[in-house]
């Protein structure tokens, strides 16, 4: 049996989140490996977080909305509100040596990531905004404090475990991201260009939070992949690729300079990934139904189809142009899916908006959280600007 590691879920109540805590549940029961969850974190769905309270009592939990109802708490839990309750949940609870799993959605995470880091624990990451926007201080911050930042996305997670194979530093030619393609894999430009909420929410393989899941749709969700395992991995733009996987299985690869591919399988079930990073470098047994190899007739990749999914160009950009890039990148997208959801943007507006940006604002040096939130609210404001009538320059270059 191991010692119990004490653990703060930052988004528990979320996709990644629930899939969290009932890894958690699986490893107490069915395996000895106990965690001690003293810190939950949300926005504003108070009776999830209540809940989830009551039945692990944690030592404190956040909630960032404040107008959003709380139920009763046994005594004794601490209770956080407001738009900085998570930071402060992680600078008073947290330990060195704790295990953050960071699963807030978007760039409301980078901040209690960092918080973390600088609170001595390993980071099980999730929220790929936080490394999409501020790669360069997380990774630095992480190094500092010698401590781990464990991939939780299933890609990310797959070329962690393809690089246990070889030396990452001197042996690997380059590394592959596998994409399911989305709810428009086959779809044509018009379809997409027109594509409603409901079709964009429709993921052939996942069920992921609704960013996410519109991130999937357009495939910006690759670009951000691919930003992340550049900060994760260390790797230039050149030696990052990404291929449509439409079965999901394989979840990436990495090729060596030998001309090996080691490539992780496994089923498309965010549990895995996710356990993985709960018990590592150490693996546990199984959490999900294993694969059916009988069942399993093909496995079929296709190039990206760059015409129809703009967006996964973006990367290479962002990498190569380095120091805020990632944040307007980051923040543009943020604005353009909320646009979209809210009905004031066609779909196939996104990446061109956020494309838009990368090419109106300038990238600076990303030294502070100062220059990434500059540079993240630029980039909203620039949304804003091009979907606002009032400024018909802005709407020129990105209407279809
Ligand atoms: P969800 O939308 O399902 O959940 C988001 C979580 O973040 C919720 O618990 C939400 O609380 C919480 N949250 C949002 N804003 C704040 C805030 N300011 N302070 C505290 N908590 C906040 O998203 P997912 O779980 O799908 O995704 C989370 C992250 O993981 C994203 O970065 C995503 O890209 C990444 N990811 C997700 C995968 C998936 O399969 N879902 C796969 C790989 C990566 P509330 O419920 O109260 O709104």
């Amino acid at each position: 049996m191991r010692s119990t590691r004490r653990l703060i879920v930052l988004g528990s109540t979320g996709s990644i989140g629930e899939n969290t805590l009932t890894v958690v549940r699986h490893l107490a029961r069915e395996e000895s490996i106990a965690f001690e969850v003293v810190g939950l974190a949300a926005a504003r769905n108070g009776a999830a977080l209540a809940a989830q309270a009551r039945e692990l009592g944690p030592l404190a939990v956040a909630l960032a909305d404040v107008n959003a109802a709380l139920p009763d708490l046994p005594t004794g839990i601490r209770i956080h509100r407001g738009p900085t309750a998570a930071v402060e949940l992680v600078k008073e609870t947290a330990r060195p040596g704790d295990l953050v799993l960071a699963a807030i959605v978007g760039s409301a995470g980078i901040a209690p990531v960092l918080a973390a880091i600088e609170m001595g624990c390993d980071i099980a990451l999730a929220n790929k905004e936080a490394l999409v926007a501020a790669g360069a201080i997380v990774t630095a911050r992480a190094r500092e404090r010698g401590v781990r930042i464990i991939p939780v996305d299933s890609e990310h997670s797959a070329i962690a475990q393809c690089l246990r194979s070889g030396d990452p530093a001197a042996e690997v030619r380059r590394i592959v991201l596998t994409a399911s393609g989305g709810p428009f894999r086959q779809a044509s430009v018009e379809t997409i260009e027109r594509a409603t909420l409901a079709d964009a929410l429709k993921h052939p393989t996942w069920t992921m939070g609704q960013k996410v899941t519109i991130d999937s749709a357009t495939m910006m969700n690759k670009a951000l992949e691919i930003v992340e395992a550049h900060w994760l991995f260390g790797l230039d733009a050149e030696r990052i690729d990404a291929i449509v996987h439409p079965a999901s299985i394989v979840h990436s690869f990495v090729e060596f300079v030998d001309g090996s591919v080691i490539a992780q399988m496994s089923p498309p079930d965010m549990r895995l990934p996710i356990q993985f990073a709960l018990t590592w470098p150490r693996r546990a047994p199984l959490c999900c139904t294993p694969l059916d190899w009988a069942s399993l007739r093909t496995l079929d990749f296709h190039p990206i189809d760059h015409q129809r999914f703009p967006a996964v160009a973006l990367a290479g950009q962002v990498i190569r142009a380095g120091g805020t890039s990632g944040a307007i990148l980051n923040g543009a997208n943020e604005a353009a899916v909320e646009a979209f959801v809210a009905g004031r943007i066609r779909f196939g507006q996104i990446s061109r908006l956020v494309a838009a940006a990368l090419a109106a604002i300038p990238a600076v040096p990303a030294l502070t959280l100062n220059d990434v939130s500059g540079a993240d609210s630029a980039a909203r404001a620039f949304v804003a600007s091009e979907i606002s009538p009032n400024l018909p320059k802005w709407r020129c270059s990105t209407q279809a």
